[in-house]
C-alpha cells in the first residue's frame, strides 16, 4: 500500500535560528524586521510556538504582534540559513525514500509503499527522531495514501507530533474539523461556503449541499470527495516540472503606500524565489500582480533573458514592476492595493537536479489544482 508522509517542518525558520541560539530556548521567538527598530510595516515570517501563545502567528503585521508580546526577541530574517537547512532536511528525508517531493522550503511529501498503517506510523517515528538528532529541527508529520489528507493531518499534529488516518477512516477524520482547515480554502471560500451553512468539512457531504457546492465549480466536486473520504488525487502520470510558483498576500490594510507595498514585494519575491530553488530549479520570467480595493486587477510581467537562480534577481524586478504598475496606477484612479502576488515561471531544472524531476515524472503527482495552492477566492487557481 502507498502511503504519504507529509513532513512540515514547526516554526522552521525560528528552528534554524534557535540552532545558533540554544539560549534562546523556550522563549518567544520571532523572525522578522524588529518593531522596535523602526521596522514597522513588514510582518512576521515566523514564531516560535511560545511567541503564538501569545497570540503571534506568522504574516501578521510587525506592530501588532509587538503589541501583543512586547518580551518578544525579534530575528532578522537569513533565508540562506534556512535554504542550508532545508537542503539538510531534504538530505534526510531521501535517506526513507526516493520518492520525496517538496512543496515549500519547509515541507515535503515522502511516498513510501508499506503494508500496514502500523509500519507508516514506525517510519514518521524514525523520520521525525532523525530530523530532531541529527539537524535539532522538530517536525510534524501526517500519514495517509492521500497527500490531502496527510497534510491536514499534519496541521492537525502540531508541534511536533505525529498523525495516522488510515483510509477506512479518513471521512471520519475530516468530518469536525473546520473547512478552513483544506488546503486552498481561504478567507473567501470560507465566507461562500459559512453562507451555505457549511462550517466543518462533515458538511461538505451532508443535506443538499451538492447542489449549492456548484457555485464553487469543480473544486466544489473536490471538496465533497474529499469530504466523503475519497480526494480526487491522480496518481496518473499527468505530470511535468511546474510551470511556475507564485506567492501572494493579501496586506493587512488596502494601502496606495508605495514603501509599504514595497516591502511586501520584496518579501513575496524573496520567499517564491527561495521556494523555486529548493524545489531545484531556475526561473527565467516574473509576473507582479496587483489586486485593487475593488478586485479588479492588474499585472506586468518580464523576462529576466536567461534561467537564474537566487533571490537578488527576482526581488529587484519585482520591486521594478510594482513601480511601474503604481505609476501607471496614479495617472489614473489611484486605488489602493488589496492583494500582491509575484510569480516566477519559464521554470527549469538547476544543473544537478534531473534526477529529482523524473522522481516528479515517476512519482505521477503534480499537485491539483485547486487543492493544492491557496487561491483566496473561489475560481483563483494556482499555477503549477
Ligand atoms: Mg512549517
Amino acid at each position: 500500500m502507498r502511503w504519504c508522509l507529509y513532513v512540515d517542518m514547526d516554526a522552521f525558520y525560528v528552528s534554524c535560528e534557535l540552532r545558533d541560539r540554544g539560549d534562546l530556548r523556550g522563549l518567544p521567538v520571532v523572525v522578522g524586521p524588529d518593531p522596535r527598530q523602526g521596522h514597522v510595516r513588514g510582518v512576521v515570517l515566523s514564531a516560535s510556538y511560545e511567541a503564538r501563545r501569545f497570540g503571534l502567528r506568522s504574516a501578521m503585521p510587525v506592530s501588532r504582534a509587538h503589541a501583543l508580546c512586547p518580551a518578544a526577541v525579534w530575528i532578522p530574517a537569513d533565508f540562506p540559513k534556512y535554504e542550508r537547512a532545508a537542503r539538510e532536511v531534504r538530505a534526510v528525508l531521501f535517506r526513507f525514500s526516493p520518492d520525496v517531493l517538496p512543496f515549500s522550503i519547509d515541507e515535503a511529501a515522502v511516498w513510501v509503499d508499506l503494508p500496514s498503517a502500523i509500519e507508516a506510523r514506525d517510519l514518521g517515528d524514525r523520520i521525525q527522531a532523525t530530523l530532531h538528532s541529527e539537524l535539532q529541527l522538530p517536525a510534524s508529520i501526517g500519514i495517509s495514501p492521500y497527500r490531502t489528507v496527510a497534510k491536514i493531518a499534519t496541521d492537525t499534529a502540531k508541534p511536533a507530533g505525529i498523525r495516522v488516518v488510515p483510509p477506512n477512516e479518513t471521512a471520519d477524520f475530516l468530518a469536525p474539523l473546520p473547512v478552513r482547515s483544506i488546503p486552498g480554502v481561504g478567507p473567501k471560500t470560507e465566507a461562500v461556503l459559512q453562507g451555505l451553512g457549511i462550517e466543518t468539512i462533515g458538511q461538505l457531504r451532508t443535506g443538499n449541499s451538492t447542489s449549492q457546492l456548484r457555485r464553487l465549480g469543480t473544486f466544489g466536486e473536490e471538496l465533497r470527495a474529499l469530504a466523503s473520504g475519497s480526494p480526487h488525487e491522480s496518481t496518473e502520470l499527468d505530470v511535468g516540472p511546474p510551470k511556475s510558483r507564485s506567492s501572494d498576500r493579501t496586506l493587512p490594510e488596502d494601502t496606495r503606500d508605495e514603501a509599504t507595498l514595497a516591502d511586501a514585494v520584496r518579501d513575496l519575491a524573496r520567499e517564491a524565489a527561495v521556494g523555486v530553488q529548493s524545489e531545484g530549479f531556475r526561473y527565467e520570467n516574473l509576473t507582479v500582480r496587483i489586486r485593487w480595493e475593488d478586485f479588479q486587477q492588474v499585472q506586468r510581467g518580464r523576462s529576466l533573458g536567461a534561467a537564474r537562480e537566487g533571490t537578488e534577481p527576482s526581488v529587484a524586478e519585482a520591486a521594478r514592476l510594482l513601480h511601474e504598475l503604481l505609476q501607471e496606477e496614479r495617472t489614473g484612479r489611484n486605488r489602493r492595493v488589496r492583494l500582491l502576488s509575484v510569480r516566477l515561471g519559464g521554470l527549469s531544472p538547476r544543473v544537478g537536479t534531473q534526477r529529482r524531476l523524473d522522481r516528479y515524472l515517476r512519482a505521477g503527482r503534480r499537485g491539483r489544482a485547486p487543492l493544492d495552492g491557496a487561491p483566496d477566492e473561489p475560481g483563483a487557481s494556482p499555477k503549477r
